[in-house]
């Protein structure tokens, strides 16, 4: 659609937690979008086999975590897709889904974004869609300045979301060692986790 604008919130999501939900309201708002997609990833290139919980999972606490937005959304689009799941065959897909009209920003943590030259055709990527990159307040974003080079203001924008302190990995840590997790996520979410027992094992 023309003069669209449509965000694709892209992460593990293991699990999500309130820390992504600001920042993907704190995009929409910014950056005027009409929608935030999140595509929780399918089989992530760059993370070992079997230490990402299964898609479903991750999946289900999205719809549960964003149930409450009606402007965001949750993707099943890289589990669909076979082998790995790059992100330039990701925005690929939502540029043949919502026509060249439409202006896609692609919106994960800035610790991700400092690894995009080996992600697969880095400079196709960056061409198709605009990055929103989310950091916590006091971050160095020198490293990012320094990587992006030109890129740096045209193709990616830093928003600073105090909560991101929050991290998945500290709550997965938390549960291990029997640690509160309330506030940090979705009630429902820390529902579904203690339901389904997830992260006991610390994986
Ligand atoms: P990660 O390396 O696990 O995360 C790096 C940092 O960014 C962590 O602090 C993480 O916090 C944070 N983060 C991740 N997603 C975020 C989001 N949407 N909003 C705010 N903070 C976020 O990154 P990842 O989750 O595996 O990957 C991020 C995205 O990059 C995914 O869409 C992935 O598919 C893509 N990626 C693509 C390639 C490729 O195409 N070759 C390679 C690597 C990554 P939390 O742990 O708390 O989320």
């Amino acid at each position: 659609m023309n003069g669209q604008r449509v965000g694709i919130m892209g992460g593990t999501f293991d699990p999500v937690h309130y820390g992504h939900l600001v920042t993907a309201e704190a995009a929409r708002e910014q950056f005027g979008l009409q929608s935030v997609v999140f595509v929780p990833s399918g089989r992530p290139p760059h993370k070992r086999q079997g230490g990402v919980s299964n898609f479903w999972h991750r999946y289900l606490m999205a719809v549960l975590a964003t149930a409450t937005n009606p402007f965001f959304e949750v993707s099943i689009l890289e589990y669909q897709r076979s082998g790995c799941s790059y992100t330039v065959d990701t925005v690929r897909a939502f540029r043949d889904l919502y026509g060249a009209g439409t202006e896609l920003f692609f919106i994960t943590g800035a610790d991700a974004i400092l690894e995009i030259f080996g992600w697969k055709q880095p400079e196709e990527l960056l061409a198709m869609c605009r990055f929103i990159a989310a950091t916590r307040p006091g971050y160095d974003l020198g490293q990012l300045h320094a990587l992006l080079g030109e890129y740096f203001s045209g193709a990616v924008s830093v928003l600073e979301i105090p909560v991101l302190s929050i991290s998945s990995s500290d709550i997965r840590g938390r549960i291990k060692r029997n640690a509160s997790i309330k506030y940090l996520l979705p009630e429902a979410v820390e529902a579904y986790i203690i339901k389904s027992r997830l992260y006991q094992d610390g994986s």
